[in-house]
């Protein structure tokens, strides 16, 4: 810069870049000496769902935590409690001012939704039904459990309840409640697609009918962009400090953060964008054929559950992404194809050697992370295993950290780690996104796409995330039919005709936004959907 601008240049002569420096003014909460410190709040608005869109360890947590009134800011300065008086001076005249004086005179009411479902068996004992009836606040608990399709479950244990029936349990809890201010950190995680759109709709359904006000962090953009009415970013330099934007418009705050730069804010927070190829899904992969299955069948118990699978092979150096809905038989397959579940019709050629991540992890020996990485891999800490994994999983940071006290994106990062530096021909992932920001998707599908390519693997990735899909997979394993009655699978195939096939039983479609060529969901009915679904085009519309 020529040194007489701050912020931006008066003759737009030159784009300053500004990377992301700690801020001299007062945060509005600070940890300890040198700890983490958090500036700026997003503002919650009656009536309308709110986003917060970062990386793990920005502060998200932490501004929910003061906005759910579970702490009390600092203002920077740890050690001394500053009195609501102070906390109000900051606040006057902003969006937040009336908000903060509710709080104060204790006239808040809010209801939270934690991050980790997986962790509600350890905090309640009983049957699900008995946790939601606690919660059942405004008479609508029955509407919610229909909606999202978990009637058939609220009877039995919260222990057997899987990640995608907590997660539902999690929300309905959530929304039952009568509270002013509503809190939902995460709803996507082991969610399926339709699933994920009802808790949308749901979220949606309440700020605007019953005025409510509605924060959400989701790192799923697809959902993300459909769920909120406007988006804070949080930027920073995550574990030292972070810094909330105020509210951008949803689209505008999707695509600055994918591109890297905060137009408002003059500020790169990223060095690379994030793209998205515009028409052509990649064109499928000419690799050897790796595994060639025959038609199989898998039928649970006395039929309760049956799958069929037509044949189908599958390449060298291809990503293949697996979607389809929850309980239709996609864990059934990998594992057959893992050859851990027999099929009761069909035989699979079992000498492949195949590395598995399943969807719920458990690794939770008390040991520490190198260790339990050194004792799969000879390669640990080699250059080339440090290039190919540790780094792009961003493992540095835990490596000397107890398996038992990693965050969930923490435990996904080992476990995709755990399984790719394992010595096998398929390797197969079960929703790597869950609980990953969204530049840890990115890089964990570069990480597990170059694996795959150099080392003449297949990767089969399950995931509901449709932009890590996009960015994944070379083709499609599409799977459908009546979740927890029937499942079939059809052979691979392209990204063109997978998509179509995909987003043509959820009858849903795609446009492309027209600067960032990031996918987004049309609207049920709009001119664009209609066109599409006559043409035949759910995702790659021209
Ligand atoms: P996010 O929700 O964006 O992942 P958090 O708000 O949970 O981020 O955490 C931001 C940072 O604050 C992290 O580096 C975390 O380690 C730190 N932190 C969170 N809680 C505490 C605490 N009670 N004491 C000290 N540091 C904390
Ligand atoms: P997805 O991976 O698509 O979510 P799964 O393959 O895990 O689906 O399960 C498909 C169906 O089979 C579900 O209804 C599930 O409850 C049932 N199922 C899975 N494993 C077993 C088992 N070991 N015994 C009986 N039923 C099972």
């Amino acid at each position: 810069s020529c040194g007489i601008c701050v912020n931006k240049c008066p003759f737009d002569a030159i784009e300053i870049i500004n990377l992301p420096q700690e801020l001299t003014d007062e945060p509005v909460h600070r940890y300890g000496e040198n700890a983490f410190a958090l500036y700026g709040l997003p503002s919650p608005a009656e009536g309308q769902v709110t986003g917060i869109l970062g990386p793990n360890g920005i502060g998200k947590t932490t501004a929910v935590r003061i906005l759910a009134d579970e702490m009390q800011p600092n203002l920077g300065r740890y050690g001394e409690e500053p009195n609501w008086d102070e906390i109000l001076d900051e606040y006057r005249g902003t969006a937040l001012q009336e908000y903060l004086e509710q709080m104060r005179d204790g006239d808040v009411t809010v209801a939270r939704k934690p991050q980790y479902v997986d962790r509600i068996p350890d905090q309640f004992d009983g049957k699900a039904r008995q946790l939601l009836d606690q919660t059942d606040e405004r008479g609508d608990l029955d509407y919610l459990i229909e909606r999202t399709g978990i009637g058939p479950v609220v009877d039995n244990h919260i222990d057997d309840l899987s990640g995608g029936e907590l997660q539902r349990v999690a929300l309905v809890a959530t929304l039952a409640r009568d509270a002013d201010f509503y809190f939902l950190d995460e709803i996507t995680p082991y969610l399926d697609i339709g699933q994920r759109m009802t808790a949308a709709r749901l979220i949606r359904e309440l700020a605007e009918d019953e005025d409510r006000s509605m924060l959400v962090v989701e790192h799923d953009l697809a959902i993300l962009d459909l769920l909120a009415d406007n988006i804070n970013v949080a930027y920073g330099t995550p574990g030292a400090f972070g810094i909330i934007t105020p509210p951008k418009s949803t689209k505008k705050g999707i695509n600055e953060y994918l591109s890297g730069y905060l137009e408002n804010e003059n500020m790169r927070v990223r060095q690379t964008e994030i793209e998205f190829e515009e028409h052509a899904p990649r064109t499928a992969s000419a690799g050897d054929v790796v595994i060639e299955y025959p038609e199989l069948q898998k039928s649970y118990g006395d039929g309760e559950f049956s799958l069929d699978v037509e044949a189908g092979t599958i390449r060298e150096s291809e990503v293949l992404g697996v979607v389809g809905p929850n309980g239709i038989g996609k864990s059934t397959f990998a594992k057959m194809l893992a050859g851990r579940l027999e099929p009761t019709a069909g035989k699979i050629d079992t000498s492949l050697d195949i590395a598995y991540k399943p969807q719920y992890i458990e690794i939770d020996q008390p040991m520490r992370v190198d260790a339990f990485l050194a004792s799969i891999t000879d390669d640990f800490g080699s250059s080339y295993w440090n290039t190919e994994i540790a780094q792009p999983l961003q493992l540095e940071s835990v490596m000397e950290q107890q398996l038992t006290d990693l965050s969930g994106g923490e435990r996904q990062r080992v476990a995709i780690a755990a399984c790719l530096s394992k010595d096998a021909d398929l390797y197969l992932l079960d929703e790597p996104s869950a609980h990953l920001d969204v530049e840890q998707r990115v890089m964990a599908t570069s990480a597990i796409r170059r694996y795959a390519e150099n080392h003449d693997a297949t990767a089969m990735v399950i995931d509901h995330d449709i932009y890590m899909i996009d960015l994944l997979a070379d083709r499609l394993l599409v799977f459908d039919g009546e979740p927890a009655k029937n499942g079939h699978a059809a052979p691979p195939q392209g990204m063109r005709e997978g998509m179509n096939e995909f987003l043509q039983n959820l009858d849903i479609t795609f446009r492309r936004d027209e600067r960032t060529s990031r996918p987004r969901i049309n609207k049920p009915d709009s001119q664009l959907d209609r066109e599409q679904k006559n043409a035949g085009e759910y995702y790659y519309a021209p």
